[in-house]
């Protein structure tokens, strides 16, 4: 059965999902989805609003998949913040929250998984191998749940948002994928829940990783070398007390290696941990 939380509707099981969707479509409203793990912030909400323009229904999942932590990450302690979740969807004009139980998601015997590769290989996957196997599946999940016409990603998981196209695309799974740019706070650091994570300290170093990534975008406006670009804020990065995982040139849609004479489109990917907080970003360019 459907419950309200904080003037929202929320269903818990598959069954009462697809009847309350199955009522949307006997209206003719197609549907609008918003995959979340929560701890929503001012992002999330610009998907939502992004959600609202494409579709007269919206629905935000709000799950915190476990199959794409890997046991030494922070599955665990990971921001869990449901009522006030429920609150700003409400607010925003959301129609629905499903939030599945793990349970109900991966219930016993489950044995399937969707192993991505082409956008998923490198990058992210060097320091969390199992981490789009994880995010494909889950979001394959999703798509088949709700049903929806129309997903809004962040561009601020630019590789997720590649490898969610090249899945759906290779599954033939009948929903538009759209990408909406990265929500900033005013010093530029990439809105994530994870922020929440940094010291004072490090909370005031972090736009320097933006600021490094712009700097690389620039520079290859300019025609400068992307090797010697990347070294250098690599370098920047590492000086101002960042521990640098990558920040590489990859072509914009298949994140293959970026050849300097290429004209396509480009875009610069960076991941680096602040103590124990791991930040990522990306920009055009
Ligand atoms: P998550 O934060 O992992 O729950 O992400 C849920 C969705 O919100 C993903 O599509 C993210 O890319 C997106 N997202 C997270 N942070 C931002 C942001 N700062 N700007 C735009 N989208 C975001």
């Amino acid at each position: 059965m459907a419950e309200q939380s904080s003037g929202i509707m929320v269903v818990r099981t598959v069954e009462d999902l697809r009847r309350l969707v199955a009522q949307w479509r006997a209206l003719g409203e197609t549907v609008g989805l918003v995959p979340t793990m929560g701890a929503l912030h001012a992002g999330h909400l610009a998907l939502v609003a992004e959600a609202r323009r494409r579709a007269p229904r919206t629905i935000t999942s709000i799950f915190v998949n476990p199959t794409q932590f890997a046991p030494h990450e922070d599955f665990g302690k990971y921001p869990r913040t449901f009522e006030s979740d429920c609150a700003k969807l409400a607010a925003a004009g959301c129609d629905l929250v499903w939030a599945p139980t793990v349970q109900a998601m991966y219930p016993e015997n489950f044995a399937t998984r969707i192993v991505p590769s082409g956008p998923a290989d490198g990058l992210e996957s060097e320091s969390r191998p199992h981490f789009f196997g994880g995010v494909a599946t889950v979001c394959a999940k999703l798509f088949l749940q709700t049903g929806a016409d129309v997903a809004v990603f962040g561009e601020k998981d630019y590789q997720q948002l590649q490898v969610v196209r090249q899945t759906v695309r290779d599954l033939d799974i009948a929903i538009d994928i759209v990408g909406h740019p990265t929500v900033r706070e005013s010093d530029g650091l990439a809105m994530s829940s994870r922020n929440a994570y940094l010291t004072t300290e490090d909370r005031a170093r972090a736009p320097l990783l933006h600021r490094a990534l712009q700097g690389v975008a620039e520079g290859l406006r300019k025609g400068d070398e992307a090797g010697q670009l990347t070294r250098h804020a690599r370098q920047a990065l590492t000086d101002a007390g960042f521990r640098v995982d990558y920040v590489e040139v990859r072509d914009a849609t298949t994140l293959a290696a970026a050849t300097s004479s290429a004209t396509a489109e480009r875009r610069v990917l960076a991941a680096a941990w602040l103590g124990q907080t791991r930040l990522i970003d990306n920009v055009s360019v």
